[in-house]
Protein backbone atom coordinates (compact mmCIF):
# COMPACT_ATOMS: atom_id res chain seq x y z
CA UNK A 1 0.00 0.00 0.00
CA UNK A 2 1.58 3.27 -0.83
CA UNK A 3 2.48 6.13 1.90
CA UNK A 4 2.00 9.54 1.05
CA UNK A 5 3.28 12.45 2.56
CA UNK A 6 0.69 15.09 3.68
CA UNK A 7 1.69 18.79 4.72
CA UNK A 8 -1.35 20.69 6.47
CA UNK A 9 -1.73 23.66 5.09
CA UNK A 10 -2.85 25.32 8.43
CA UNK A 11 -0.52 23.93 10.67
CA UNK A 12 2.44 23.08 8.22
CA UNK A 13 2.60 19.41 10.16
CA UNK A 14 4.32 17.00 7.21
CA UNK A 15 2.68 13.51 8.12
CA UNK A 16 2.46 10.07 6.67
CA UNK A 17 -0.84 8.43 5.37
CA UNK A 18 -1.58 4.71 4.16
CA UNK A 19 -3.76 5.35 1.50
CA UNK A 20 -6.40 2.92 0.98
CA UNK A 21 -8.61 2.70 -1.42
CA UNK A 22 -12.06 4.22 -0.93
CA UNK A 23 -10.87 6.10 2.20
CA UNK A 24 -12.01 9.47 2.57
CA UNK A 25 -9.06 11.87 2.58
CA UNK A 26 -7.13 12.19 5.76
CA UNK A 27 -7.01 15.09 8.09
CA UNK A 28 -3.93 16.18 9.80
CA UNK A 29 -3.28 14.76 13.07
CA UNK A 30 -1.97 18.03 15.20
CA UNK A 31 -4.98 20.16 14.36
CA UNK A 32 -7.67 17.98 12.57
CA UNK A 33 -7.34 20.08 9.76
CA UNK A 34 -8.43 18.64 6.07
CA UNK A 35 -6.48 21.22 3.71
CA UNK A 36 -3.76 19.25 3.15
CA UNK A 37 -1.41 19.23 0.25
CA UNK A 38 0.13 15.38 -1.03
CA UNK A 39 4.09 15.96 -1.08
CA UNK A 40 4.38 14.18 -4.63
CA UNK A 41 7.81 12.17 -5.23
CA UNK A 42 8.10 11.49 -1.40
CA UNK A 43 6.58 7.59 -1.41
CA UNK A 44 7.85 4.60 -2.60
CA UNK A 45 11.80 5.42 -0.66
CA UNK A 46 12.23 1.56 -0.43
CA UNK A 47 15.60 0.65 -1.25
CA UNK A 48 17.74 1.95 0.92
CA UNK A 49 20.81 3.67 -0.59
CA UNK A 50 19.47 3.42 -3.93
CA UNK A 51 21.64 5.22 -6.69
CA UNK A 52 18.73 6.43 -8.40
CA UNK A 53 16.46 7.63 -6.14
CA UNK A 54 19.38 10.02 -4.04
CA UNK A 55 19.86 11.29 -7.26
CA UNK A 56 16.02 11.99 -7.88
CA UNK A 57 16.40 13.68 -3.60
CA UNK A 58 19.30 15.33 -4.71
CA UNK A 59 17.04 17.37 -7.37
CA UNK A 60 14.23 17.54 -5.70
CA UNK A 61 16.42 19.42 -2.79
CA UNK A 62 18.05 21.79 -5.38
CA UNK A 63 14.73 22.87 -7.10
CA UNK A 64 13.69 23.61 -3.59
CA UNK A 65 16.36 25.65 -3.15
CA UNK A 66 16.25 27.08 -6.41
CA UNK A 67 13.01 28.87 -5.06
CA UNK A 68 14.91 29.91 -2.05
CA UNK A 69 12.93 27.09 -0.17
CA UNK A 70 14.93 26.63 2.50
CA UNK A 71 12.58 25.14 4.91
CA UNK A 72 11.16 22.91 2.62
CA UNK A 73 13.93 21.62 1.16
CA UNK A 74 15.40 21.36 4.29
CA UNK A 75 12.00 19.33 5.53
CA UNK A 76 12.08 17.07 2.51
CA UNK A 77 15.90 16.00 3.18
CA UNK A 78 15.13 15.21 6.58
CA UNK A 79 12.02 12.73 5.72
CA UNK A 80 14.55 11.58 2.76
CA UNK A 81 17.11 10.47 5.29
CA UNK A 82 15.05 9.06 7.44
CA UNK A 83 13.05 7.20 4.19
CA UNK A 84 16.12 5.85 2.86
CA UNK A 85 18.60 5.31 5.42
CA UNK A 86 21.05 6.59 2.66
CA UNK A 87 24.46 8.12 4.33
CA UNK A 88 24.53 10.21 1.55
CA UNK A 89 20.69 11.98 1.57
CA UNK A 90 21.65 12.41 5.59
CA UNK A 91 24.85 14.22 4.60
CA UNK A 92 22.40 16.26 2.28
CA UNK A 93 20.23 17.22 5.35
CA UNK A 94 23.13 17.28 8.16
CA UNK A 95 24.45 20.44 5.46
CA UNK A 96 21.02 21.94 4.65
CA UNK A 97 20.89 22.58 8.66
CA UNK A 98 24.16 24.15 8.86
CA UNK A 99 23.20 26.27 6.53
CA UNK A 100 19.83 27.14 8.00
CA UNK A 101 20.94 27.54 11.33
CA UNK A 102 23.94 29.90 10.15
ZN1 LIG B 1 -2.57 20.83 10.86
Amino acid sequence: MPLFDHQCLHCDHVFEVLLKRGEDLPVCPRCGSADLRRLVGIPAFRVAGDASQVGRIERRVKDYLKDGKWRDATRFADQAASLTRSDKVKRIADKLHEKTKA
